[in-house]
């Protein structure tokens, strides 16, 4: 096995890589450091969490630290170049991290902060400067910044920094930086406007890749939900309800819908925040702060502001509502299960999305397994009337297994519904009170501990377990949690809330 003292990084940065606590590189670490060290151009596919971040900074300070000079004012030495502030802020943070006993300085500019400070950094001139290029652009054209002797690009997160937009900015930044010089791109996916910015500006790239592109990672559960669109706020109450303290993302497709879904979880009783692009500078860094303490464990995002966020410990990732481009669905999972752990992601998916979720699959390369039963895409199935009122909470069904039944085996008549897919919101908000049976109907258990949990069709319970607020025994459920190879139930403390509501 590689380790990192191999890879011929220098002393100063090992000691940096130790503190951290990193004992052996990861796939990407240990192929594109040394090729990094030779000063070839590169091409690495990664996805997120591969440590993707390291494989680039620590060569390119052991680079800088070789090629001892100092940057004059108005210059860097090395450029990397970020699609968010959120990504170039924490980049800045492991070039901190990585380089702490180098002496070598960095800045990071993006836009959406004062552009004073930065200048003034810039002017003192800096080894590595972190960017997003819309900032960055600005800072050149007001005489800020001159790149003719930056030697050293990386682009990190290029596909996204397409997608936002951004490629004449960085064909504009490529084209004032340095020549002869290393450049380095990261992509997750190769479209072909990427492949033609490689073409153009990279000179014999190697090409890495670290797992297929475009799938994401193994260590994650993929499920979906089928469920009607207005019903998707109750299922998401349902979802949550069995993780409360544990930390989740939910995605969101649009700023208002990020706001609507967020202010829902905070009447709730969920610590939740939103990050997304109409948010100032300060609340996205406070609400990613409070993520990260664990103090508003539940961060409601849109693509853009989430893409890159490193967190540990996310064990869900919630589609609220899937992404229009299928590729995005892959970065959103990849925000779970990072560094080697374990995650889950669950898609809620309206019938008006089954043709993105066909994309999805499609671009992963397997289907999705459901946690329900798809509903018919038949006009049938659709125009199907509302389903009376029934016993609430049902009886304690057979124990689930990993995966939850389709129709709620057990008597749980909200998982039928849930199977055939939505119909009507007031036939669902009387079901769904069924859901974490026993704090409703008294089945088996107390308010929260819900021993022979009801039969479900909500989405709560993934961790299953006995009794206790994360799930009463037995229950079978056509919910969208489950997958953890819990037997039912869940859900209490929120059926409480909702009681009480
Ligand atoms: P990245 O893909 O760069 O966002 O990194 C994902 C996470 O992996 C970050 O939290 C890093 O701190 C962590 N990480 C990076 N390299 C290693 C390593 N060799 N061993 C353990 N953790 C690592």
């Amino acid at each position: 096995m590689t380790t990192f003292s191999q890879l011929g990084l220098a002393e100063p940065v090992l000691r940096a890589v130790t503190a951290e606590g990193y004992e052996v590189p990861t796939p990407i670490q240990a192929r594109a450091i040394p090729l990094f060290l030779t000063g070839r151009d590169m091409v690495g596919l990664a996805q997120t969490g591969t440590g993707k971040t390291a494989a680039f900074v620590l060569p390119l300070l052991t680079r800088l630290l070789a090629d001892n000079k100092k940057a004059p004012g108005l210059s860097c030495r090395a450029l990397i170049l970020a699609p968010t502030r959120e990504l170039a802020a924490q980049i800045g943070a492991s070039v901190a991290a990585y380089g702490k006993f180098t002496g070598l300085t960095h800045t990071v500019v993006y836009g959406g902060a004062k552009a004073g400070p930065q200048i003034r950094a810039l002017a003192r001139g800096v080894d590595v400067l972190v960017a997003t290029p819309g900032r960055l652009l600005d800072h050149m054209q007001a005489g800020k910044l001159r790149l003719d002797l930056t030697r050293t690009v990386v682009l990190d997160e290029a596909d996204q920094m397409l997608d936002l937009g951004f490629m004449p900015a960085i064909r504009r930044i490529l084209q004032a930086a340095a020549r002869p010089r290393t450049t380095v791109m990261f992509s997750a996916t190769m479209p072909q406007a990427i492949r033609q910015l490689a073409d153009d500006f990279l000179d014999d790239p190697a090409t890495i890749s670290v797992s297929a592109p475009s799938r994401p990672i193994e260590a994650i559960t993929q499920s979906v939900f089928y469920v009607d669109g207005g019903a998707k706020p109750e299922a998401l109450i349902d979802l949550l309800a069995p993780e409360a303290g544990r930390r989740a993302i939910i995605f969101t497709r649009t700023k208002r819908g990020a706001d609507k879904v967020t202010k829902r979880l905070v009447e709730y009783g969920h610590k939740a925040a939103a990050i997304h692009g109409n948010k100032t500078q300060g609340q996205r860094e406070r609400a990613l702060a409070a993520f990260r303490s664990g103090a508003a464990p539940v961060l409601v995002a849109t693509d853009i502001a989430a893409r890159g966020i490193d967190v540990d410990g996310i064990e869900l990732v919630v589609n609220y509502e899937l992404p229009n481009v299928a590729e995005s669905y892959v970065h959103r999972i990849g925000r779970t299960a990072r560094a080697g752990a374990t995650g889950r992601a669950v898609s809620l998916v309206a019938p008006d999305e089954r043709g993105l979720l066909k994309d999805i699959e499609k671009l992963t390369g397997k289907p999705i397994a459901g946690l329900n039963e798809a509903p018919p895409m038949a006009r049938g199935a659709a125009a199907r009337p509302a389903r009376p009122q029934q016993k609430r909470g049902g009886g304690g069904g057979g124990g689930g297994g990993g995966r939850p039944r389709a129709a709620g085996s057990g008597g749980g008549e909200r998982g039928e519904r849930s199977a055939k897919g939505g119909q009507g919101g007031g036939e669902r908000h009387a079901e769904r009170s069924g859901q974490g049976g026993a704090s409703r109907s008294g089945q088996g258990g107390g308010e929260r501990n819900g021993q022979g949990g009801g039969s479900r069709g909500g989405p709560g319970g993934n961790r299953g377990g006995q009794g206790g607020p994360r799930g009463g025994q037995g229950g079978s459920r056509g919910g969208p949690g489950g997958n953890r190879g819990g037997q039912g139930g869940g859900g209490q403390g929120r059926s409480k809330q909702r009681a009480e509501a």
